[in-house]
């Protein structure tokens, strides 16, 4: 059993309630591989930023949990040396059972995720309550879901989304003793959000449910899970240098710069992070087809990550200057 405090982790308590006062929301940013921790850290670094790195049962299988935890463990090394002391919770992000969350405390998280919301509330509650109780001995923060976001993120898949029900948060919470609550209020996962007719623009976030989320359980901590914008600089990109994203569509930034000032304190950008770097890749596949060094595409695209998630501390979520 390794304790994420040996590794210089924090876990969401404390970033939580300065970003619920600050009206600011903290990054949830998902790496699957070296060139985009790089670029999360860089940036949060270089923005002064809190972070939350995410890491999802797909990244485990992908790129191996054992090297995924040592990657986290250099990261805090990197942060330190650089002289900076922004705080980072690693995250367990839609654990799906009890002994996933297990296994991620034992192995240095400092935050997980257990998303049984494709059970019963019942059922939800009772698996969640059970997280929380283990979790809880070692100080580790738990998120839970209520409502169900639609479309497809790893191995997370759903084919409409059923909004958060504001009377079965303060239950939830009450029985749960979770830490942080994901509720569907109209974002989604992946970079098709929303199938929109010709002229039809994005439908805005539920705001009144929010609102009436916050009635019901004040300063309660929320989460945003699929936040990306599909950001369509990087669409144009793709499909300029021979990629075929028809009608990708996200979330427009400036609901989410209204929601980061409400109590929602964490959110969930993945997708962008993975337009970036295709958008760049493609970009000098496209312009340079004699390149063959992997460093001379995935550089670029690191760099450009590195923009995107300055950007997005900065312009978005609030949190840059925020550590
Ligand atoms: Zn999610």
């Amino acid at each position: 059993m390794v304790s994420y405090k040996e590794l210089g982790l924090s876990n969401t308590k404390k970033m939580y309630e300065k970003a619920i006062k600050g009206k600011y929301a903290i990054p949830g940013y998902n790496f699957n591989n070296m060139e985009q921790l790089q670029a999360i850290i860089t940036a949060c670094i270089e923005t002064n930023s809190p972070v939350i790195l995410q890491v999802s049962s797909g990244a485990r299988k992908y790129a191996n949990q054992i090297l995924l935890k040592h990657m986290a463990r250099g990261a805090m090394e990197i942060i330190k040396e650089a002289g900076s002391n922004i705080p980072v919770a690693l995250h367990l992000d839609h654990g799906d059972t009890f002994e996933l969350c297990v296994s991620c405390i034992e192995t240095g998280f400092s935050s997980v995720m257990i998303d049984g919301s494709a059970h019963s509330f019942a059922d939800n509650a009772a698996l969640t309550k059970k997280v929380v109780e283990y979790a809880h001995k070692y100080d580790v923060s738990v998120e839970g879901e209520l409502g169900v976001l639609a479309g497809i993120e790893d191995e997370v898949s759903h084919e409409a989304s059923h909004y958060t029900k504001p009377e079965e948060v303060e239950e939830f919470v009450k029985k749960t003793g979770v830490d942080s609550l994901a509720i569907s209020i109209g974002t989604s996962h992946g970079a098709y959000k929303f199938k929109l007719a010709p002229g039809e623009t994005v439908p805005p976030l539920r705001f009144d449910i929010l609102e009436e989320v916050e009635r019901r359980i004040p300063g309660f901590p929320i989460v945003l899970h699929g936040a990306s914008s599909v950001m369509p600089e990087y669409v144009d990109i793709i499909n300029k240098y021979g990629g075929k994203m028809q009608n990708a569509v996200g979330v427009p930034e400036d609901q989410l710069r209204k929601a980061a000032a409400s109590s929602v304190c964490k959110i969930n950008i993945d997708s962008d992070g993975r337009l970036a770097m295709t958008a760049k890749v493609r970009e000098v596949f496209g312009t340079k087809p004699a390149e063959f060094d992997p460093r001379k595409y995935l550089g670029p695209a690191r760099d450009e990550l590195i923009k995107m998630y300055k950007h997005k501390n900065e312009k978005v979520l609030g949190s840059a200057g925020k550590a």
